[in-house]
């Protein structure tokens, strides 16, 4: 196979504890997930079935990364996520079967131009321009499920030089991991290195050139990223 020019390098996660990465095939992004988000976002968390957006799979950032500010954006937010990392594809998953398809977990940010997100929103359009940019997708190491199993409470925070600004847990997501996976793949066929981040807690807000940003969720390596000056 020859190509006309040199294609482009797989992207790819690290996993915790092991020389080996996961190779990633699309981000998929869960809406609004939590109830106290979804309040703050204007939206009522009871009516709303989950819905879902997209990033590039080059998107993904390594945690320790420092990333420039983004470009075309007044007001970059954090929100702090959940990521499940797909080992095994299907369509129509059942419910009860879901987790059978998870390899792992970890812990991202799904970095946000807030304001491109709501110009889109009041238009209409598309919110590609507001969530899949380059470097949206920070993420760190993951962690199989054979050794993490699969979490249903627990802490999940986020910081801004040192200063906690999210502070949830888990057991108040609105979908559950197996609900998420298994709605999703009703869409489309989930293939393995599919990562999916489900959703942030209340309390998103912007970041500024120079914070260091970093998160975690109890049992789950915890993802840092520096934004240069
Ligand atoms: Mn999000």
């Amino acid at each position: 196979m020859t190509y006309v020019f040199d294609p482009p390098a797989v992207v790819s996660a690290a996993i915790a504890g092991q020389e080996s990465r996961f190779p990633v095939h699309r981000i998929y992004c869960v809406g609004r997930n939590y109830a106290a988000h979804a309040l703050e976002m204007g939206s009522d968390p009871d009516r709303e079935a989950p819905f879902f957006f997209m990033k590039p799979a080059d998107a993904v950032v390594a945690s320790g990364a420092a990333i420039a500010f983004a470009r075309n954006t007044e007001n970059l937010h954090y929100e702090i996520e959940l990521v499940i990392a797909i080992g095994k594809g299907g369509r129509d998953i059942a419910r009860s079967e879901a987790l059978d398809h998870v390899f792992g977990y970890g812990v991202g940010i799904d970095l946000t131009r807030r304001d491109r997100q709501n110009e889109a929103k009041d238009a209409g359009r598309p919110w590609d321009i507001g969530k899949g940019f380059d470097n949206a997708a920070p993420l760190a190491p993951l962690h199989p499920a054979s050794q993490v199993g699969h979490p249903t409470a627990g802490r999940i925070w986020l910081a801004v030089n040192g200063e906690v600004r999210q502070d949830s847990n888990l057991d108040q997501l609105i979908w559950s991991v197996p609900e998420i996976v298994s709605i999703l793949s009703r869409s489309w066929d989930l293939k393995p290195g599919d990562l999916i981040y489900s959703g942030t807690p209340d309390k998103v807000g912007p970041l500024h050139p120079g914070d260091v940003v970093t998160g975690g969720i109890d049992g789950l390596t915890h993802v840092k990223i520096t934004l240069t000056p």
